[in-house]
């Protein structure tokens, strides 16, 4: 009985210890999270001759380092969650590099009453990271299953605010316009005029334009009051194309 009594302290002890420890302490991906940051940091200082600055918003870093990257790829791939590269999530698509992830959501200066669409949902991560910095986010995948996965993930992980719909993102999503930005993660050969009708003067709007299959330019494009468009090319960038019918 009394040996019983010990080792029920004993655990009592061993699970107050346990909770008491931070929560980076309880997370097996904290250190390789850590790692993704320093990564991202590393490459933007490489690469801050095309960005015109030497670190990203500090806001976005940190979301970058609270979002768990490893719920949004499949099994096989969660040892290389953290790796600063785009990873395969099946039917032919890939994950963003956390790079990418990181510079084309401090490109698009959001602030928590933002209203945000993003054309190609796919693993619905940069839809993670938006969510936790604006109000709400309406992401569109024309792929179903990966519509679908996306939608469950960011339910079970309760991103709430965060829609996600199966359809081509090329018209944008009309029912929710207009938006304060606009987010292409998919290489088109061109701007697609309806998502430009959808952003709101004073809006901006990061896409990838080029040949499939090459290197495209990421450009940013802002819409002045008077609804006249300012393009800037940031920098070379490589996209799974935007398929669709149009
Ligand atoms: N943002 C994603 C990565 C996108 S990969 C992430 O964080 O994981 C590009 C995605 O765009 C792919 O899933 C692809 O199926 C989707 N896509 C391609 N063309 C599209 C279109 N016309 N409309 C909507 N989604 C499209």
């Amino acid at each position: 009985m009394q040996i019983m009594t010990r080792s029920c302290v004993f655990c009592l002890v061993l699970i107050v210890m346990l909770l008491s420890l931070p929560a980076v302490a309880r997370d097996k991906y904290a250190a390789a999270r850590q790692g993704m940051l320093e990564s991202i940091e590393a490459h933007v200082k490489e690469t801050s001759l095309y960005l015109d600055k030497e670190a990203l918003n500090p806001s976005v870093m940190k979301v970058m380092g609270r979002v768990p990257r490893h719920e949004f790829v499949p099994s096989a791939q969660k040892r290389f969650a953290y790796e600063n590269r785009p990873l395969p999530i099946g039917h032919g698509q890939t994950i963003s590099q956390p790079y990418i992830v990181a510079l084309m959501t401090d490109l698009l200066k959001v602030t928590a009453d933002s209203r945000v669409l993003e054309v190609g949902t796919g693993s619905g991560y940069q839809a993670a990271i938006l969510a936790e910095l604006v109000d709400s986010v309406y992401t569109i995948e024309i792929i179903k299953p990966l519509a679908e996965q996306a939608r469950e993930r960011l339910q079970r992980l309760a991103y709430n605010n965060v829609h996600v719909r199966t359809g081509d993102g090329y018209y944008g999503w009309t029912e929710h316009m207009p938006f304060d930005v606009i987010i292409v993660t998919a290489a088109a050969s061109h701007v697609p005029p309806p998502l430009i009708e959808q952003l709101k003067p004073g809006g901006r709007m990061v896409i990838p334009v080029g040949s499939r299959f090459m290197t495209q330019e990421l450009l940013l494009i802002s819409k002045q009051q008077d609804g006249k468009l300012v393009t800037r090319q940031i920098l070379p960038v490589m996209f799974v194309p935007l398929t669709g019918g149009h």
